[in-house]
């Protein structure tokens, strides 16, 4: 279990990297390196018992190398229990390459990554993440077929995020019957963090149930755009987190519920597609909790894009993707009935159902 999350400055380069505390029995972690496109990424294979491991890469300007470990360990780690809760055959595994994808990415270099991603085997699948686009994924096939989310005119799935957008929507509804007696948004004061491929699509959808959704993100030109699109407000405060409304839909990135913002929060959902959300997930879940915040985990709501890319390797049609998406609501309503049942947190209890299904194929093999 992780227990903490560590900033660069906490993390000890003389501890060893499997003391790292985001190391949690993860499989295999490849560190790949290119001189001449100046390639720097990790891939983390964290659990392979259900299926070759699937996720996307992500491309960031990290401020060190630690953090980049740390976050692909953090990622790899969800990645295994989202397709575990999704019921997916498939294991988790993430790529992270370092570096601010505006200034270094190239084809050259895309390719160089796809080589690496095509050195395991089919061990790991990867697809993209943030600071990745359905063309990058083009140009890593040109080297491996061990990717998906690449173009429909390639014969890919496309783009996942309006899939991943739907699921969340389906995941803060059922959030919303739990928390309030009925799933409706028509009305809801929603706060979306981060209006970038999934938020965009999450602000299109709320909006048009009649929610009252106000919008925050560092792009200032974007927030122009999506509020003109939709007809919503843009957040001009310097504290989204203290704004009294009903639901916080963080979908920018992670660890955004933490020690500074916990106790800020004032709404009584938490139902957003970035992934982990809660810095420490054995602090920060027990207290939202306390705080009656119904919180619906992360790595279940946000599981439209895995099952769209997973499509891919099944040769799925568009309905079954988009009814195996809309079935995230009941589960997203059992978890949380199960939560307030056994009295433990809800991550924890999604958590529990993934690991038990990982266990039993273990048992089975
Ligand atoms: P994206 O890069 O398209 O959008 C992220 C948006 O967040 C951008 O508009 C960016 O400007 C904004 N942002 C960054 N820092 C911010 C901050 N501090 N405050 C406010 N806004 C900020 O990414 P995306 O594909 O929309 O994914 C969003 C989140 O959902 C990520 O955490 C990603 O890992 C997760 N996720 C995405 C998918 C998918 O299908 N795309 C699937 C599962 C999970």
């Amino acid at each position: 279990m992780i227990t903490e999350v560590l900033t660069a400055n906490q993390l000890k380069k003389e501890a060893p990297v499997f003391g790292q505390l985001s190391f949690d029995n993860h499989e295999q972690v490849v560190f790949c390196h290119d001189k001449d496109t100046g390639l720097k990424a990790i891939i983390g294979v964290h659990n392979t018992i259900l299926g070759p491991a699937l996720g996307g890469t992500r491309m960031y300007d990290y401020k060190t190398e630690w953090d980049a470990l740390n976050d692909v360990l953090r990622l790899s780690r969800g990645m295994t229990y989202k397709a575990a809760i999704t019921g997916l055959n498939l294991g988790g595994g993430k790529a992270v390459i370092i570096g601010d994808p505006k200034k270094i990415k190239t084809p050259e270099l895309m390719r160089r990554f796809g080589k690496f991603v095509h050195t395991l085997g089919g061990k790991y699948y990867t697809a993209e993440d943030v600071g990745m686009e359905t063309s990058d994924m083009d140009t890593v096939r040109e080297v491996t077929p061990y990717v998906t989310g690449i173009s429909e005119s390639k014969g890919g799935a496309g783009n996942p995020s309006p899939v991943t957008a739907y699921g969340v929507y389906m995941g803060m509804k059922a959030a919303t019957k739990f928390a309030y007696g009925n799933d409706k948004l028509e009305g809801k004061r929603i706060l979306v963090q981060g209006i970038g491929h999934v938020g965009e699509e999450l602000v299109r959808l709320t909006s048009e149930e009649g929610a009252n959704v106000i919008i925050s993100d560092i792009n200032e030109e974007r927030l122009t755009e999506v509020s003109t699109k939709y007809g919503v407000d843009i957040y001009r405060g310097n504290d989204l987190y203290s704004e009294t409304a009903d639901i916080y839909a963080p979908c920018a990135l992670g660890a955004t519920i933490n020690n500074e913002t916990i106790d800020k929060l004032k709404v009584k959902v938490v139902a957003g597609a970035a992934n982990n959300q809660l810095a420490n997930e054995s602090i920060h879940g027990p207290l939202l909790q306390q705080k009656e915040i119904v919180y619906a985990p992360d790595f279940l709501i946000n599981a439209g894009g895995i099952i769209n890319v997973y499509a891919e390797i099944e040769g799925y049609g568009r309905e079954q993707i988009m009814s195996k998406t809309e079935n995230i609501y009941n589960t997203t309503l059992d978890i949380l009935n199960r939560a307030k049942a056994t009295n433990t947190t809800t991550n924890a209890a999604a958590i529990g159902i993934a690991e038990d299904r990982i266990a039993a194929r273990k048992n089975k093999q």
